[in-house]
C-alpha cells in the first residue's frame, strides 16, 4: 500500500468554482489494489469541467439568501457551505464479455452535525462532483426541515445503468462498497437508492458490507428489499410524500383536488408513485414523461394502465396508445394546476421559467429548478414546494427503516404511512408559517429553518469543544 501526502496551498478562483483557502490543505491519496481514493477533509477543491448549469451554485445561492436573513456569521456559513468530506474513487470491474472497464465514483459527506450522514447513491452518465456536492447538502437541509436526526451525504458512479447487465451492476456496486466500507456504517454514513439505483443495488451493498464485517448489519443501508430488512412503504415513500405535499399545496391555494390537473416529468420511482397516488385521489394526470417520450391526454391518463404498459416495455412509456406524444419541453409549459418535475436537476431555468403556466410546482426531483429561475417563478406568483420539503418522504421512511433495523422491529404499513403523513404535514405547515413570517418563498423558508437548526446545533457542539480546550488539568 502506498501513501502520498500532498500539501496544497491555494488562492481564490471563483470563476472555476475552485474554493481556495489561506490555510494549508492536506489531501491524503491512498492507492491500493488498483483503486484510487482521495480524501479531503473540510474542503472543496474541484477540477471538474464547467457544466452549463451548476446545482451546487444553485444550492449556495439559496443558502446565502437564507443565511443573510437569519444573520448567520461568516465562519458558520463557510463551514456549512462546504462538504465535510469528499471521496473520489476510480475502480475497475470485469464486464460480462471478459474485458475490464474502469468507473469513477463519489461519496460526499456534507454534514454530520445532526447525526450520521444519510443519502442516496446515483448511477447516471452525467454524475459529476458539483451535482453530488449539491445533492449531499440538500440531504442535510431535508433532514433538518423534517426533524430527522441525520446529516447529509450523497454518492454516485458515472455509468449508464441501461447499458449494463444485472451482473455488471452487481460487480460495480460491490466494488464501490468495498472501497467505501470504512466510510459507510449504521452510525456513520448510511446510503440509500437514488436515480438509477433501487432495492437490488442496496441489497448487494448490504451483502458486501456484511461480508467485510463478518456479520449482517442491516442498518448500514436503507431502501432494501423487504426480505433483506427493508421497510414496508419505503419504495413508494418519496412519491407518497410528494402526493401529501401536492394535496397540501392545492388546499393552500383553495384548489379542489378532485379534477385538479397535473403534469409529471419522470416516471421512475418518484414520478410513477406520485402519479399513482394522485390518480387514486381523483386528480387528473394530463401529462407524463420519461426519458423515452412525453405523453398528453386532456381527459387524463389512466395511470394504472400506463404503469402496466411501461412494465411490459422495459420501463418506457413511449408508444402508449391512449395519449398523444408531445415534445418533452412542452410538458413543462402546460396550463395545469400542478407541475411535478420528478426526473433530474435544472430542468426549470431562467430560459424557460417565464413560459411555465402551472399554478403550483412540487419538486419531486432534487434540484429541478436552478436558482436563476426562483425570482421569475415568484414574480409569476407560482407556489413552489421546494425539493428539500416536497421529496423528503424518502429520507423519512429511510429513517423508519434504519430505526426498525436498529431495534429489530417490523412496523406495519399503516404505522409507516401514518407517521410519514404526520411528519410531512407538520413540516409543510412549519415551512409555510416561516414563509409568511419572513415574507419569503417556501424554498427560502425551508432553508431558513434548516440553516437555523444545523447552525444552532453546530454552535452548541463547538462551544463544548472550546470549553475542553481551556480546561486545566
Ligand atoms: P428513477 O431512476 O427511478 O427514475 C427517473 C425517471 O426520470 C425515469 O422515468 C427516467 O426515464 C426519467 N427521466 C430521465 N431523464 C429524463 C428527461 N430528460 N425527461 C423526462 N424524464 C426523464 O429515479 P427516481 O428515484 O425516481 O429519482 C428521480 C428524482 O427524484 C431524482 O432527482 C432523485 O434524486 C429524486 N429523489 C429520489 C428519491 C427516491 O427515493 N428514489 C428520494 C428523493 C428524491
Amino acid at each position: 500500500m502506498s501513501f502520498y501526502v500532498a500539501a496544497v496551498l491555494s488562492d481564490v478562483d471563483e470563476e472555476d468554482h475552485i474554493y481556495n483557502f489561506s490555510n494549508l490543505i492536506v489531501s491524503l491519496f491512498v492507492i491500493r489494489r488498483g483503486f484510487f481514493i482521495q480524501i479531503n477533509n473540510n474542503m472543496s477543491i474541484t477540477t471538474d469541467n464547467k457544466t452549463k448549469t451548476n446545482p451546487y451554485e444553485s444550492m449556495l445561492a439559496r443558502f446565502d439568501k437564507a443565511a443573510g436573513i437569519i444573520g448567520l456569521d461568516n465562519d458558520t456559513r463557510r463551514k456549512l457551505q462546504r462538504p465535510e468530506k469528499q471521496i473520489l474513487i476510480n475502480f475497475s470491474i470485469r464486464l460480462d464479455n471478459g474485458n475490464e472497464q474502469s468507473f469513477e465514483g463519489y461519496r460526499i459527506i456534507h454534514s454530520t452535525v445532526l447525526g450520521p450522514s444519510k443519502g442516496g447513491i446515483r448511477y447516471d452518465k452525467d454524475v459529476n462532483l458539483n451535482e453530488v456536492k449539491a445533492l449531499a447538502a440538500w440531504m442535510t437541509w431535508k433532514s433538518a426541515v423534517t426533524g430527522i436526526p441525520f446529516g447529509g451525504a450523497k454518492g454516485g458512479i458515472i455509468c449508464d445503468p441501461s447499458k449494463l447487465s444485472k451482473t455488471e451492476l452487481e460487480r460495480i456496486t460491490r466494488a464501490y462498497t468495498k472501497e467505501l466500507s470504512g466510510i459507510f456504517g449504521p452510525d456513520k454514513d448510511i446510503p440509500a437508492p437514488d436515480l438509477g439505483t433501487g432495492p437490488d443495488e442496496m441489497g448487494w451493498l448490504l451483502d458486501e458490507y456484511s461480508l467485510l464485517h463478518g456479520k449482517t448489519i442491516q442498518a448500514v443501508v436503507t431502501g432494501k428489499h423487504i426480505h433483506s430488512g427493508g421497510s414496508l412503504g419505503r419504495e413508494e415513500a418519496t412519491g407518497r410524500g410528494v402526493t401529501i405535499n401536492t394535496l397540501l399545496a392545492l388546499r393552500e391555494l383553495g384548489i379542489e383536488e378532485t379534477g385538479a390537473t397535473v403534469s409529471i416529468q419522470g416516471f421512475g420511482n418518484v414520478g410513477l408513485h406520485t402519479a399513482l397516488f394522485l390518480y387514486e385521489k381523483g386528480v387528473k394526470i394530463v401529462a407524463v414523461s420519461d426519458v423515452s417520450a412525453a405523453l398528453y391526454n386532456s381527459e387524463g391518463i389512466n395511470i394504472n394502465s400506463l404503469i402496466k404498459y411501461s412494465k411490459e416495455n422495459n420501463k418506457k412509456i413511449k408508444g402508449y396508445a391512449d395519449a398523444q406524444e408531445i415534445h418533452a419541453d412542452d410538458l413543462l409549459q402546460l396550463p395545469v394546476d400542478v407541475l411535478i418535475p420528478a426526473a433530474k436537476e435544472d430542468v426549470i431555468t431562467a430560459t424557460n421559467a417565464s413560459y411555465i403556466k402551472a399554478r403550483i410546482i412540487v419538486e419531486g426531483a432534487n434540484g429541478p429548478t436552478s436558482s436563476d429561475a426562483d425570482d421569475i417563478l415568484q414574480n409569476k406568483n407560482i407556489l413552489v414546494v421546494p425539493d428539500i420539503l416536497a421529496n423528503a418522504g424518502g429520507v423519512t421512511v429511510s429513517y423508519f427503516e434504519w430505526l426498525q433495523n436498529s431495534l429489530f422491529e417490523h412496523w406495519k404499513i399503516e404505522q409507516v404511512n401514518q407517521k410519514l403523513e404526520e411528519i410531512l404535514t407538520k413540516s409543510f405547515s412549519t415551512v409555510l408559517h416561516v414563509a409568511k413570517t419572513f415574507d419569503v418563498s417556501l424554498r427560502i423558508a425551508a432553508y431558513i429553518l434548516a440553516l437555523k437548526k444545523v447552525s444552532d446545533v453546530d454552535k452548541a457542539k463547538r462551544a463544548a469543544d472550546t470549553s475542553r480546550d481551556f480546561k486545566k488539568n
